[in-house]
């Protein structure tokens, strides 16, 4: 255990106690909550810290829970990275979303796809079928 690390969390643990007797009705002031918040969050990084514990190393969220699937960093972050590079709405073949409405319903294409490739299917199914026009007068 590294002595300095320690040390530092004991000074910050002896400060945090000061807020004990302060918490009151009258005395708790958002700017109060706010340095307490600073005060908890650098006594997790010195517990995180002393214990080599795995950090997110995300300047958002310090304190966040880690991502241990991917071996680490911040899983917030790299839940919201997973969620945006997943299907995306204009990923999905507009005649894979005309099929389910077809087959299914356009309430169990909603619920696969989403709203907006449907919208967007049925927009597209819709102009091909309501231009007689070749394609390169439309
Ligand atoms: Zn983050």
């Amino acid at each position: 255990m590294n002595p300095t690390t320690l040390r530092d969390l004991r000074t910050t643990l002896a400060e945090l106690r000061r807020y004990e007797t302060r918490l009151t009705p009258g005395e708790t002031t958002p700017q109060l909550l706010r340095e307490l918040d600073q005060g908890l969050s650098l006594a997790r990084r010195l517990v995180a810290a002393a214990g080599d514990l795995p950090v997110t190393g995300c300047r958002t969220h310090p304190d966040g829970p880690v991502d241990r699937e991917a071996g680490g960093g911040c899983l917030l972050c790299n839940t919201r990275r997973r969620a945006a590079a997943a299907t995306r709405p204009e990923d999905v073949p507009v005649e894979d979303v005309l099929t389910a409405i077809a087959e299914h319903g356009h309430e169990e294409a909603v619920r696969r796809y989403g709203p907006r490739p449907v919208a967007r299917a049925l927009a597209t199914a819709g102009r091909h079928t309501t231009s007689n026009l070749p394609p390169e007068h439309r």
